[in-house]
């Protein structure tokens, strides 16, 4: 269907235009799953479809939406910004924001960074942390962690710990390895050798919610150090309240060399990222008037990510969404640790503030259906949750990871703490529709639809 986008809704037939205009198959991907709705609007933990039907939002924009979906103080910033006709990218001139959201963010992280480099996005905020940490080692290799994720531009790719994300996208840059994660003994094999640039790990993993062992990213730390290695902590998912403190590495006091941030630092409304980095590191690589500019891009610093990131800082700030975060994850952990006793088939829970994930495993009874299910396709149980979740109970949810039979929650910090006690109800009652474990879903699996999806 042609469209100019003027004369109609943006709504009606929305799902049609993406499908014929921008990607097909993840439409088929949707449809199959019945996830194919029109949204028409959303606010605080809820988006809204076209039926009027509200549905409770445990994916949270994978994690932007920390202050919440549509906070009205962000967009007052915004339209405030907006309605000003702001100097917007003068690009041979400072932006007049940008300054004091760096001092903002720099007074809030730990004492080791001194400068902040604004992206338009997480991917972006990585590449630069690469980047900087090669130019100003003169090292060519970087080491991340199995099971990572720190974006899908090449060279964050490179540092993927998932090869379902990497595959025929090779060659990849070069120099980059992986290593278990919590696994000091392999990381130290790799520092020894004293050309590694970058050490870049994640203090929560997204993929699967993996919480560090103890001890780990403290002697991560220590270990770069020993082998003159950068540390960057990638705090593009963890940070602005999700993991119960404004950034995951203060459970560990962790004081990195770079830190990177994204997703929630504008609200969720303007793309905004940035890579804090301390002096050397900065002053290795912006040495000289000739060097003045040496990385970039053309929205980045832009104004109105800047008035946003200022807006949800103060946001952050004024609800208390941060010790918010903190009390309601203990809860949900509290709530949902008893699923453990009442369903076979979990293995188990965890998280940290509102970043939280349950796991499935083979129950002892009703292996044979579970086996057969897991031979169409791995981590596909988690799917036949995800399902009632949605259908009957209007509770988005994701599947935490390739492969992973673990289902994941990042709300906004906002929510409200009944919902998250319809939302353990609502868990409950999927679970148990679920197992045992129907025959007609196995059929199912083994149709090409539900393949693609974990
Ligand atoms: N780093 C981490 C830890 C992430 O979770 C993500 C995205 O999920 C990224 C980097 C990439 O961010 P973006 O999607 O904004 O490029």
């Amino acid at each position: 269907m042609a469209s100019n986008g003027r004369n109609h809704s943006p709504f009606a037939g929305a799902n049609e235009r993406y499908a014929e205009n921008v990607n097909p198959q993840f439409v088929r991907m949707l449809h199959t799953i019945g996830f194919d709705r029109t949204w028409v609007s959303s606010d605080g933990a809820h988006i809204v479809d076209d039926e009027g039907t509200r549905f409770l939002d445990l994916v949270g924009g994978f994690g932007m939406f920390n202050a919440g979906r549509n906070n009205p103080a962000i967009r007052a910033a915004l339209i405030d910004a907006l309605e000003r006709d702001l100097a917007h990218s003068v690009q041979l001139g400072v932006s007049s924001y940008a300054g004091e959201l760096a001092g903002q963010l720099l007074a809030r992280l730990p004492r080791s960074l001194h400068r902040v480099l604004f992206t338009s996005s997480g991917t972006e905020a990585v590449e630069a942390a690469l980047k900087y940490a090669r130019a100003a080692t003169g090292r060519p290799r970087v080491i991340s962690a199995d099971h990572a994720f720190h974006g899908l531009t090449l060279g964050s790719l490179s540092a993927n710990g998932n090869p379902e994300f990497k595959d025929g996208f090779g060659p990849l840059l070069p120099g980059f390895e992986q290593v278990p994660f919590g696994d000091l003994d392999a990381l130290e094999a790799e520092l020894r050798r004293e050309d590694v640039a970058l050490v870049l790990l994640e203090p929560v993993q997204g993929k699967g919610v993996n919480l560090p062992p103890a001890g780990y990213l403290e002697g991560a730390q220590a270990l770069c150090r020993r082998y003159g290695t950068l540390f960057c902590v990638d705090e593009v998912q963890t940070g602005f309240g999700r993991t119960g403190k404004l950034f995951a590495l203060e459970h560990w006091g962790l004081e990195p060399d770079l830190v990177t941030m994204a997703k929630s630092l504008s609200g969720g409304y303007v793309p905004v990222g940035a890579c804090a980095m301390s002096r050397h590191v900065f002053e290795r690589v912006n040495d000289s008037l000739e060097n003045a500019v040496r990385h970039g891009s053309t929205f980045a610093p832009n104004e109105l990510g800047m008035v946003a990131g200022l807006a949800t800082l103060a946001e952050l700030d004024r609800a208390q969404l941060v010790e918010r975060s903190a009390r309601l994850g203990r809860l949900l952990l509290e709530l949902t640790a008893p699923l453990r006793e009442r369903h076979d088939v979990v293995a188990g829970v965890r998280g940290l503030g509102l970043m939280w994930a349950i796991e499935f495993g083979e129950p002892k009874r009703g292996g044979a259906s579970w086996r057969a299910l897991e031979r169409r396709q791995h981590g596909i149980f988690s799917q036949l949750v995800v399902g009632p979740l949605f259908h009957r109970h209007h509770v988005l949810t994701q599947v935490a990871g390739h492969g992973l039979n673990v289902i994941k929650a990042l709300p906004p910090l906002t929510i409200a703490e009944d919902d998250l006690r319809l939302f353990v109800d609502a868990l409950d009652d999927s679970i148990k529709r679920a197992t045992p474990i129907p025959w007609a879903a196995i059929r199912f699996a083994a149709g090409a639809g539900l393949r693609s999806l974990a």
